[in-house]
């Protein structure tokens, strides 16, 4: 989905010293919304953030100023930009359809418009040059919860998420929730309040099976009279007018049953939710316990809990949390605890984002062959790793280029002229571009073993493979990711890296991590790229790929008598291939491997990697063998056979 731009107005309202704040508009659907930027004043690439409101009007200033509507003041008191902008992060609002600018009317849409809105406002920001894509991230609070969860759970360049009092059951839960707490806090008594919920979602479940408008009437009279003496407009009968809407508007109706938790089994970004023990709005038990299962079946663990005990629905500190006592108040502000939590998050998980203000703390150039190498130290913490991150850079190449016969190429089909490589510090990770290299150094391990020298091995390979010669589309991912990863740990154990004498390790850890993925055995390989599944199938894509990666080069060597290996499918393609148009699929790879062998991989593949048959991993590595290599007995395993293990699995 692509957003058009209608007009970008350039209207310069001063936030505060460091922000420049823009009015834009992008369409979604056949909406036309009128949105909000405030960029940090510096020049450069910013991360940012996206607001996503709770129900009611909110206007897009919401968060930089003030205002005089209260539900604005509510919103800004959670939600203030300054504070957003302090930690280098520019911000995006909209108005709502019918609110301010955006003509529409709000109160018509679902939920999934809603979703729709934020998915068109992030398709907007993926537009701007001022804004660093690979650092996009959401807010929201209250009904938010109904709609940011299924965006960060399909879209990719969601990469955390801010959940404040967000729900994770239904709305017509939440409101029966809504309902028995103000009851409670009316004085009536806990079985009546408890009634009064249960008869509401019984309104509802039964509208939703289909009841005609006689019955719903009657029924719901019927409910009222049950409840004598309670104050009761919730359970008063549809009006014809709601009745015929909901009951032909089936979309709408849904809306009402979605339970956020659906998609929250899907998030493995970076989430921070944060409740309210006195909220009387969204329940904060079942959203806290809703969170915490579902975000760990998603396997995510980057989460952070925080349950507020005397915090209300706004975080704010309250003796009840009604509606009342919300209502009274003249001014908001959140507990303390709220913002350092906010911010402490962002920190733990994006300090190289929070530190891109801060000078860089050294540039290097050095050469390479006729390229021009140089590294950007973005942070002083970085310097310390100098010397291992160069002879790692210079190994690497050197091993590279000899493996594919030449330097990377740029589109035009010429050798590079230079890599720039920046350096961050913070969790592991890295990123290859055309000529460029990102990588994070820091002293964490991922899995026990990973460290930042494999994962900058695995993004130098991405310069040949990915960036020289590249894949048709998302189904050669396992591909693309298996070899890569396969070459990085190989030169791992080369260099010294990974441990040497845990070799044999290495790949079991693998083996069982491909094993215990998601989609294992039902989720073909190929499919597992597809852009929407490969985070969820991330392990699948990974080790199942890095898996036949070890097969090919087994099977290419055991063909060969030990002659050709996947080296050699890898020279292929880089001199049959590019990233323009002549990009590689299953096809080609199948051609280049019957070139090497004489042997046709097609039944393998469609089996294994087109079909998705756990692979047979034992037919190809026997227990026998490993055991042999483990207890120190490689000679007893024969002579050609042992110089394939040797080679593929690194041994000394
Ligand atoms: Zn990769």
């Amino acid at each position: 989905m692509r957003v058009l731009i209608q007009f970008a107005l350039i209207v310069v309202l001063c936030l505060n010293a460091t922000a420049v704040v823009e009015k834009i508009t992008f369409r979604s659907g056949t909406n036309q919304l009128a949105g909000l930027l405030a960029l940090p004043e510096r020049i450069g690439k910013h991360p940012v953030v996206l607001f996503v409101p709770g129900d009611g009007p909110v206007s897009k200033e919401a968060f930089s100023t003030p205002g005089t509507n209260r539900n604005d003041q509510l919103h800004h008191s959670v939600g203030k930009w300054a504070r957003f902008l302090d930690m280098g992060f520019a911000c995006f609002a909209w108005d709502k359809p019918g609110i301010g600018e955006s003509p529409g009317d709000w109160e018509k849409e679902t939920v999934f418009e809603r979703a729709d809105q934020l998915i068109a406002a992030i398709d907007y920001l993926t537009n701007r040059t001022e804004i660093d894509q690979s650092l996009m991230g959401l807010w929201g609070i209250s009904q938010a919860g109904w709609v940011m969860p299924s965006v960060a759970a399909e879209i990719d360049e969601v990469k955390f998420v801010i959940a404040v009092s967000c729900p994770a059951q239904t709305i017509v839960e939440e409101s029966a929730y809504l309902i028995e707490q103000q009851l409670l806090k009316q004085g009536v008594e806990s079985e009546k309040a408890t009634l009064a919920r249960e008869l509401y979602i019984r309104k509802w479940v039964s509208l939703r099976a289909g009841v005609s408008f006689g019955e719903a009437t009657r029924a719901a009279m019927h409910n009222q009279r049950q409840l004598a003496g309670v104050e009761q407009p919730w359970l008063a009968p549809f009006t014809r007018e709601d009745f015929n809407m909901l009951s032909t508007n089936r979309n709408r109706l849904e809306s009402f049953f979605y339970n956020p938790l659906r998609h929250l089994t899907e998030i493995n970004v970076p989430v921070l939710a944060m409740f309210g023990g006195k909220d009387t709005q969204v329940n904060p038990g079942t959203g806290f316990e809703g969170y915490k299962k579902a975000l760990t079946q998603a396997g995510n663990r980057n989460v952070i809990l925080k349950e507020f005990k005397h915090a209300d629905h706004v975080m704010a500190a309250a003796k009840t949390g009604s509606l009342e006592e919300i209502k009274a108040r003249t001014a908001f502000r959140p507990i303390p605890e709220y913002w350092i939590s906010i911010q402490e998050f962002l920190e733990q998980h994006f300090p190289t984002a929070l530190g891109r203000d801060r000078p860089v703390a050294k540039q290097k150039d050095t050469r390479f062959a006729n390229m021009n190498i140089r590294l950007t130290f973005k942070d002083r913490r970085t310097l310390e790793y100098e010397l291992n991150l160069e002879n790692i850079i210079r190994r690497s190449l050197a091993s590279y280029t000899n493996l594919f016969g030449g330097l990377p190429r740029k589109e035009n089909g010429n050798f590079y002229d230079y890599i720039d490589f920046d350096i961050y510090y913070g969790n592991i990770s890295g990123e290859a571009d055309p000529q460029f290299v990102a990588i994070d150094v820091g002293p964490q391990k991922v899995f026990g073993y990973l460290t930042w020298e494999t994962a900058l091995i695995h993004e130098i390979f991405h310069l040949w493979s990915a960036e020289t010669f590249r894949y048709k589309d998302y189904r050669e991912q396992w591909f693309n990711e298996g070899a890569t990863e396969y070459y990085a740990i190989k030169h791992a154990l080369r260099f010294g890296v990974l441990d040497r004498a845990e070799a044999v390790d290495v790949w079991s850890r693998s083996l069982s991590m491909y094993l215990t993925a998601n989609g294992a055995g039902s989720v073909s390989l190929r499919e597992a790229g597809r852009k929407d599944l490969k985070r969820q199938n991330y392990f699948l894509v990974c080790h199942g790929g890095l898996l036949v990666a070890l097969i090919l080069d087994l099977e290419i060597r055991h063909f060969t008598q030990n002659q050709r290996s996947l080296d050699d499918l890898m020279r292929w393609l880089y001199k049959n291939h590019n990233r323009t148009n002549k990009m590689y699929g299953l096809d080609d790879i199948v051609v280049g491997l019957q070139q090497l062998t004489g042997r046709d991989f097609t039944p393998f593949f469609s089996r294994h990697v087109h079909g998705s048959d756990i692979l047979p991993v034992g037919k190809f590595l026997s227990r026998m063998e490993l055991e042999a290599i483990r207890e120190g007995k490689i000679d007893e395993i024969e002579a050609t056979r042992r110089e394939i293990l040797k080679a593929v699995l690194e041994l000394p």
